[in-house]
């Protein structure tokens, strides 16, 4: 069997970020309990080796005893939850994506200036709680162009849409097309607000998927930019599952079945793409060819509020990082594990 395996796939400089974060946590807080504001990054495995480290995450910020350490999850919250966080005088760390942050901000510049927001998302993901927490007057959330006959549109001059950053690229099209149809005066935002990486994994299973029999996504079910990978593949006519692990793979999936895509949502580890190399090879033999498409190498440092609180602890945060497993070093594992592959490169940009 062939198995293509797509970079980039998973881990995203964000959710790198905000797992590094809970990791320095780990290691520097020195006894005292640590408190995370929803699934740090949406991924079960990420969530329950967390778990198994006394790391503990609620869903309401009042679950937290008064003066703990809280961190908020890679998806950001809204005002709401951050002033509820001061109040109860808790040490708040904000593990927010930096390009999340990016769509709060433009939420809450477009909202001073007397917009009305269409945020182009899913209702009920943290992401869109979270920017719509910012300007909720202003922001109404469009989920499909279905929902665009029922705006309710004070000023269509005066109108701006934002979208959450792991949409389909090509369902927000649709979407944004609908909008300029009914209101051809609506604002782009300032800069993109799908993220790199969403437009990146999505780049790459558009492009491998048609030489596959099957596509495989390493991911959890509530990732909604893993759920857009299985999607996009699933467009192509091509059988595509979404799994948390190699655990989850059914037989039958594999009958008649030549060539498989692996790829993996932003919040799905590595080691768990491998583990899925070693059953699919163990099980069925082959080779894997390795499929650079973009190459990345986007970082995101600390957050401030992190730094600030090593500082208080006299821990000097310079040059903190604590490393993970990562996509590039693929090659010299499945050499050192004696698998047959070679690297195919079709590079088309670099971010
Ligand atoms: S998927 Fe994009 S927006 Fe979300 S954490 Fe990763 S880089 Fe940030």
């Amino acid at each position: 069997m062939k198995l293509i395996l797509a970079n980039p796939r998973g881990f995203c400089a964000g959710v790198y970020m905000a797992i590094d974060v809970v990791n320095q946590l780990l290691s520097i807080a020195r006894g005292q309990s640590i408190y995370v504001h929803h699934e740090i990054v949406h991924n079960r495995h990420v969530v329950d080796r967390f778990r198994q480290q006394n790391v503990q995450f609620v869903d309401d910020i009042t679950e937290v005893p008064h003066d703990s350490i809280v961190v908020f999850s890679a998806h950001g919250v809204s005002p709401f939850i951050r002033q509820q966080a001061l109040e109860r005088n808790l040490v708040a760390i904000d593990a927010t994506c930096p390009l999340v942050t990016k769509v709060h901000a433009e939420a809450i510049r477009y909202a001073r200036k007397g917009y009305q927001i269409l945020l182009i998302g899913h209702t009920s993901h943290q992401e869109v709680i979270g920017t719509r927490g910012e300007a909720p007057d202003a922001i109404q959330v469009v989920e499909s162009p279905d929902d665009v006959p029922n705006l309710i549109i004070k000023d269509p001059e005066k109108l701006v849409y934002l979208t959450q950053t792991t949409l389909s690229r090509d369902d927000a099209s649709r979407i944004i097309s609908a909008l300029k149809d009914a209101f051809p005066r609506i604002k782009d935002p300032p800069s993109d607000d799908i993220c790199y990486a969403t437009t990146n994994r999505q780049s790459a299973v558009s492009a491998l998927t048609p030489q596959c029999d099957l596509v495989l996504v390493v991911g959890s079910s509530n990732s909604s930019n893993s759920q857009r990978l299985t999607e996009i593949a699933q467009a192509f006519d091509k059988p595509a599952k979404l799994i948390d692990d190699a655990s989850e793979l059914v037989d039958n999936w594999f009958d008649g079945v030549e060539t498989v895509l692996i790829t993996a949502g932003a919040s799905a580890p590595e080691d768990l793409v491998k583990d899925l190399i070693v059953e699919l090879i163990t099980r069925f033999g082959g080779e894997v060819e390795l499929h650079d498409i973009h190459h990345e190498s986007v970082e995101f440092g600390l957050p401030g509020t992190l730094k600030e609180f090593m500082r208080e602890q006299g821990i000097d945060p310079t040059g903190r990082r604590i490393s993970m497993d990562t996509a590039a070093a693929i090659e010299s594992w499945l050499t050192q594990q004696n698998v047959p592959h070679k690297v195919i490169d079709l590079t088309v940009g670099k971010t």
